[in-house]
């Protein structure tokens, strides 16, 4: 008999997630609190890039950077896209081993494009970057699960106990479900009165993330311009007819359903000063944009792990800020975590 999973948290991670394991037989129920793909995923930059800081999060790159290429096009607002890299003469020693072999780094004479000439700038063409409009991909994924998951909108779970032999979830509605494992993928909503005794020991906080848009319209074969020691982009948005410009924020320890999605003076101050480094005819036009936050862990690596003492709950994120672009690989890593078990228990 197939094994039942109940996957709570309908965005990125959650789908990608519920879908993998459907196309390997499991029965699913996904559960979200709102409509899916409006968390932290329908505000996402929806950016790939062929680079990891860590070994693992290299090697997560890889992974899904080969799952996307397969599924290129399954969205129009889904496309390649040219990049070029910024980075200090001093650093490329340091930064270059970050990309993916994949990534084909040539030195660029300029940094061309956009980017104004700035003195001990080297610049590079990457290859295997792409943009998903990640609200659309996520309303696919949703819409196109196998037949027979189940999908369950406006749910919002208030109670999750890993038992001996499988889990408890409490709906909001006053009903309760069970299932052989539960996967909690609830973005930056881990810390919820209904997680918290699951996951307090994650170590996970949530960070804010902050993208201005610029009312330039891109042509279709503007690149995406990364300038890596700010962890700071620029890309072209041109189904929207516009630039995002991303920035990295480093407010802490904030609440997903107290952000809101208002910028501040001080966010465009902070990324105007950035941005005047670079494209600085820009810098002044940062005036509206996108808001939101999401899971971090300390050392930036996705955690996907068993929670409870029974180890029926399968957390999956801590995505720090990078959740679209490697939600593949911790689906992956979700399912090695159920499979065996349910291999095993199949044999018995
Ligand atoms: C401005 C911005 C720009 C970004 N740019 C990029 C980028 O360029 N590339 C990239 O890879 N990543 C980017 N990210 C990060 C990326 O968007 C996130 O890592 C990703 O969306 C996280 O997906 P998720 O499924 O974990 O979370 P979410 O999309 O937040 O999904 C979690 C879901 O769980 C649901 N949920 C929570 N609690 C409950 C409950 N009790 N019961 C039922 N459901 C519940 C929520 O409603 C939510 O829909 C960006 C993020 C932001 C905010």
């Amino acid at each position: 008999m197939s094994q039942n999973v109940i996957v709570i948290g309908g965005g990125i991670i959650g789908l990608t997630i519920a879908q993998r394991l459907a196309e390997n037989g499991f029965r699913i129920t996904v559960l979200e609190r709102d409509l899916a793909g409006l968390g932290a995923s329908v505000r996402s930059a929806g950016l790939h890039f062929p680079v990891g800081r860590s070994t693992r999060v290299r090697s997560m790159t890889r992974f899904s950077q080969a799952h996307y290429e397969h599924r290129m096009g399954a969205i129009d607002r889904m496309r390649p896209l040219p990049m070029r890299v910024h980075m200090s003469e001093a650093a490329v020693e340091r930064i270059l081993p970050w990309f993916l072999p994949e990534a084909e780094m040539t030195r660029l004479p300029g940094p061309g494009g956009l980017v104004a000439p700035v003195s001990g700038l080297t610049s590079w063409a990457a290859q295997g970057a792409h943009h998903t409009d990640v609200g659309a991909y996520t309303a696919h994924l949703f819409q196109s699960m196998p037949p027979g998951v189940e999908r369950r909108e406006g749910c919002r779970v208030t109670e999750l106990r890993d038992m001996a032999g499988g889990v408890e979830v409490g709906l909001a509605d006053g009903t309760e479900l069970h299932a052989d494992h539960a996967v909690l993928a609830p973005g930056p909503w881990f810390g919820g009165a209904e997680f918290r005794p699951l996951t307090a020991g994650l170590g996970l906080r949530v960070k804010r993330i902050v993208a201005f848009h610029i009312d330039v319209a891109p042509e279709e074969t503007d690149a995406a311009e990364y300038f890596v020691e700010d962890d700071a982009f620029l890309l072209p948005l041109v189904w929207a007819r516009r630039w995002l410009f991303s920035y990295t924020c480093e407010e802490w320890d904030v609440t997903p359903d107290a952000v809101g999605p208002g910028l501040s003076a001080a966010h465009r101050k902070a990324a105007s000063e950035i941005l005047s480094c670079y494209v600085p005819d820009w810098a002044g036009s940062l005036s509206a944009g996108r808001v939101f936050c999401d899971a971090y862990s300390a050392d930036r690596k996705p955690v996907i792990q068993r929670l409870g003492a029974h180890g029926n709950v399968i957390f999956a994120g801590g995505a720090n800020g990078a959740g679209y672009r490697l939600a593949p690989s911790i689906a992956e890593h979700t399912a090695t975590l159920i499979e065996p078990h349910f291999a095993e228990e199949r044999v018995a």
